[in-house]
């Protein structure tokens, strides 16, 4: 009991109270004459505690007291700031992927868009030229009695190019066409390019808009140098279309 001490600031006034009390009842006990054995041990001991120094400790005690509470405190507070430091680095994190998604979807817009042009874009297949004779027209020339496609004005040599995107099906000698270039358009619409002079593309081959695929002529059943052009349905003669209107849907001034 004597060594149970309360921790504090006012532990020496207390101490000295309860050392009053005790003294008090060891008085208390030699009036009836039992003063014995188990009071005193405590008692003697009280002095010795006494002079071992008690202040000291108790200052030793309260400096680490405080000492404890500063070092909770900057825990506390180290804890918090890498808290901050956390949640700083993980807004940043979130920022950072924000700003890259918002990259990755311009980029896949303007891929999109850039795809879409160029699926769009249609040339005619000579450059600055005109109909010389039109779409069905009647002609001894030609075997069906008409026109299937259009012939557009052409010396010999000139550059003709594929109207818009698509893939070479056929790139060789087409009878009365002459040499000739069929193209399957990225539609599944079909383009022929007759009279060549020259062919420039073979099968399988990929064209963009404009691309040269060989140079016009006078080979096949002709009078004359010119390209013959048709649209057509599917790969074959006779699934022909209006090429003018063909070309003038697809924003070519024919
Ligand atoms: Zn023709």
């Amino acid at each position: 009991m004597a060594f149970t001490r309360a921790t504090g600031k006012h532990r020496r006034t207390g101490r000295v109270h309860r050392t009053t009390a005790r003294a008090a009842g060891v008085a208390a006990l030699a009036t009836t004459g039992v003063v014995g054995t188990l009071a005193a041990p405590a008692l003697a001991a009280e002095p010795e505690v006494e002079q071992s120094g008690l202040t000291p400790v108790v200052t030793i005690g309260d400096s680490i007291a405080d000492e404890v509470d500063a070092q909770a405190v900057a825990q506390k507070q180290a804890a918090a700031d890498a808290a901050a430091r956390e949640a700083a680095r993980e807004a940043a994190r979130e920022r950072a992927a924000e700003a890259a998604k918002e990259a990755r979807e311009a980029k896949e817009r303007a891929a999109r868009e850039a795809e879409r042009k160029r699926l769009n874009t249609f040339v005619a297949p000579i450059t600055a030229s005109y109909v010389s004779t039109a779409y069905r027209a009647g002609s001894s020339l030609w075997s069906s009695g008409s026109h299937t496609g259009i012939d557009f004005h052409a010396a010999g040599g000139t550059s003709v190019h594929a109207v818009g995107v698509g893939t070479v099906v056929e790139a060789g000698w087409g009878g009365a066409y002459g040499n000739q270039v069929v193209i399957k358009m990225h539609d599944g619409t079909y383009t022929q390019y007759g009279h060549l002079s020259s062919i420039g593309v073979s099968v399988g081959q990929s064209v963009e808009p404009g691309q040269q695929i060989g140079l016009s002529g006078a080979t096949g059943n002709v009078t004359g140098p010119h390209l013959h052009f048709e649209a057509r349905t599917g790969p074959e003669y006779g699934s022909d279309m209006d090429p003018v209107a063909y070309l003038r849907s697809h924003g070519v001034h024919v």
